[in-house]
Formats: C-alpha cells, sequence, structure tokens
C-alpha cells in the first residue's frame, strides 16, 4: 500500500537522504600545507601543527617548546574530525531510518487493519441485508398461502389442509438473524500498537512545551498535606494543618486536585515521585466527595476517579474499588500522565525509562481535574 506523504517521511528533510552526495562534503587533499595561512600570534610562524595537550594549533617554533607533547600535522588532525563527523553523521541517518522504516511498517501494518475491519463490517452490512431481503420475500410467500388458503377453501379442505399450514407457520418462524454477520460496528481496537502508544506517549514527553502548567489547588487538600515553599506536596505525619472547611477541601484523605480541569483534546503532566513511597495520581470528576473517610472521598475507590498508586513495593491502577496490579522492576522516579479526554484514554508513562505503566480506556463525562495523593514524604508537578 502506497499512501500519501507519511508523517514518518517528514522526519528527515529530503535533502538528508544518505544517498544525497551533497551531504557528504568532498575529501580534502591531505597536504601538509595549511589551507587558511593562519598564522602564529607569537611568532608569526605557519600553524603547521596540532598540540594534544595544548588542544591547540601550532607553529614550528612552538613546537620546539613542545618536546615532550604529542603533536601531529594539521592535515592529519582535520583529516581526524572528518572522520569521526562522518561517523557520527551516518550513525544519525542510520538510526533515524530503522525508526523511519519501523514506523512506515507500524503504519502500513494498521492501516491495513484498519481497511481489513471496515470491510469486514461492510461486508457484514451486505450479507444482513441480503438475508432480510430474502426473508421478508419468504414471509410475503407465506402470508400469500395462508391468505389464500383461508379465503379459498371450503372448512373441510381447510381442516384437512392443517398440517400443510402448522409447516408454514413453522417455516416462518425459523427465519432467524444470521449468525456470520453480529458485529456490524467497526472495532476499534483495531488500531492499538504498543509500539505506536509508546512512541505517541515519549513524544509527548519530549516536547516540554505540550506539559501542562499545572499547580496544586490549596483550597482542595486534606489535613495531612502542606506545600513546601519549593512548591511540593508534603505529607505530614503528625502535625495535621488546620485549613478553613471549604466546601471544595478533603477533610480526611491526604488528596489534592489539580488548578485546571480538561474537557477535550489531549493533555500530559509530569510528577517528581522520587521521594515519596506512597502516592496516588490520576485524574477525579470535581463532583467527587470530599468529606469523612468514605470510599467516595477515597481516590480510586469510587466512580469519580480513576489513579495509579504506589504503595511500598506495590503499584496498582484504581478505579471503583477495582485494582489492577502492576508488576514494575524498578520504582519510576517520575510519572508522565498522558490524557485524551476524547478517545477516553489515560496513559501512565515513565518518562526516563520510555515506559508505559498501565493503560486505560473509559468514556469521561464530565470535565477531569489532574488528582493527588501522597502518603509518605513529597511529591512534585515537574513544569
Ligand atoms: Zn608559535
Ligand atoms: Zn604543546
Amino acid at each position: 500500500m502506497s499512501g500519501p506523504q507519511t508523517w514518518a517521511g517528514d522526519w528527515i528533510r529530503e535533502e538528508q537522504e544518505p544517498n544525497d552526495p551533497a551531504m557528504i562534503p568532498p575529501a580534502q587533499p591531505d597536504t601538509a600545507e595549511p589551507q587558511t595561512g593562519g598564522t602564529c600570534r607569537e611568532h608569526g610562524g605557519q600553524l603547521l601543527w596540532f598540540c594534544f595537550p595544548d588542544n591547540k594549533l601550532i607553529c614550528p617554533q612552538c613546537r620546539s617548546r613542545c618536546l615532550n607533547h604529542r603533536t601531529v600535522p594539521l592535515a592529519e588532525r582535520a583529516a581526524h574530525i572528518r572522520a569521526t563527523a562522518r561517523e557520527a553523521r551516518e550513525l544519525v541517518i542510520q538510526r533515524l531510518n530503522l525508526i523511519r522504516s519501523v514506523c512506515d511498517n507500524e503504519e502500513q501494518r494498521l492501516l491495513e487493519e484498519i481497511h481489513a475491519e471496515e470491510e469486514r463490517a461492510q461486508q457484514g452490512i451486505l450479507t444482513q441485508r441480503a438475508h432480510w431481503s430474502q426473508a421478508a420475500h419468504k414471509l410475503s410467500n407465506i402470508r400469500s398461502y395462508l391468505v389464500d388458503t383461508l379465503t379459498e377453501l371450503d372448512d373441510l379442505s381447510l381442516v384437512n389442509s392443517d398440517e400443510a399450514i402448522e409447516e408454514r407457520t413453522e417455516e416462518a418462524e425459523g427465519i432467524l438473524e444470521p449468525q456470520d454477520s453480529d458485529k456490524l460496528n467497526f472495532n476499534p481496537n483495531c488500531v492499538q500498537s504498543p509500539m505506536l502508544n509508546r512512541l505517541w506517549a515519549s513524544s509527548m514527553f519530549c516536547c516540554s512545551t505540550v506539559c501542562e502548567d499545572l499547580a496544586f489547588n490549596m483550597k482542595t487538600t486534606g489535613p495531612l498535606l502542606a506545600l513546601t515553599e519549593d512548591k511540593m506536596l508534603r505529607f505530614l505525619q503528625k502535625k495535621p494543618k488546620n485549613y478553613s472547611d471549604e466546601p471544595e477541601r478533603f477533610n480526611h484523605w491526604p488528596n489534592c486536585l489539580a488548578n485546571k480541569s480538561f474537557q477535550g483534546g489531549t493533555h500530559a503532566w509530569k510528577v517528581n515521585v522520587e521521594k515519596s513511597g506512597a502516592y496516588k495520581l490520576g485524574v477525579a470528576y470535581w463532583s467527587m466527595a470530599r468529606k469523612g473517610s468514605g470510599n467516595d472521598s477515597r481516590l480510586g475507590y469510587n466512580p469519580n476517579s480513576w489513579v495509579f498508586s504506589r504503595y511500598d513495593k506495590d503499584f496498582c491502577f484504581s478505579h471503583n474499588s477495582e485494582h489492577q496490579t502492576v508488576e514494575l522492576l524498578r520504582s519510576p522516579k517520575q510519572i508522565g500522565v498522558v490524557l485524551d479526554f476524547d478517545l477516553g484514554e489515560l496513559i501512565f508513562y515513565d518518562p526516563i525509562a520510555c515506559v508505559i505503566l498501565y493503560t486505560h480506556q473509559t468514556r469521561f463525562r464530565h470535565p477531569v481535574f489532574p488528582v493527588f495523593a501522597v502518603a509518605d514524604e513529597t511529591i512534585a508537578l515537574i513544569q
């Protein structure tokens, strides 16, 4: 399949093609003559040599002072640098080409999956249409037969054709739905691609401008949380804060909402969790309960919140009291959250290890707020 210009193809501009001779500088003749005629400021001599320990060009007179220094002719040094540059360029091109070809293959695979799924659904629709029109035809024949029988036969013949009538009735009842085309919808799972997801999440976090400029909404924080001077959210083990009891404040759990909500589009934010051994991150509806110690105000234990959490060595994703254990070899130092509101996708990502920790699909019905909980030390938003 050869589609239009692919996004992967745009990565490397045309003139950077490895085969383009313009990209590779013409080899310089290796002569001992300096090309620019640079002269030594101190002695006025031509700079014909390179001294390694001094890391500079020197003239023959300088060189007589560099007796114990390793020196090479200028041209040799220049050739070495050019060769190193060529190797570096080739490495970059090789890697970009590999990525490009992997992306092209994945693009083709996914587009073929989508096409196949579209065809399947389309075929199902045609099959059903044919089936139902055939069924309608059959039923209309049976109806005509029955009407004729009832109107044209005398009582005796009618009684005698009892069996035939029953047969026809059974035939009518036997018209069932076609079994081979029960799925007339487009299956969106056909575009599930672990590679694309990973690249997508990496791109979100590599491009720092994509990350939301968030802050903790201190009017919502529970009494065991405080904001430190360097804007970290700290768990207070012993002395609860005496916050005023606003309606939006969690008055039991150590929870905190962000100052922003999202109701469409794609958003990403990053949290430094390196210092904390117990935290939760995710999203919640504003309507989530704030008061008391019940599940309705506990993150991940009600229908209004979705969180990834750590407790000591255990990681899990929780929503509505359903907990999905996440096996991790190493505790992430940072966690990135990607929210695709329209698609209903929530991705938890380790931006340092470039690993997707957990992906959850749902349908958000209201705006969601980034949400946090801390039960050990501190966490911080990374801007
Ligand atoms: Zn000199
Ligand atoms: Zn020297």
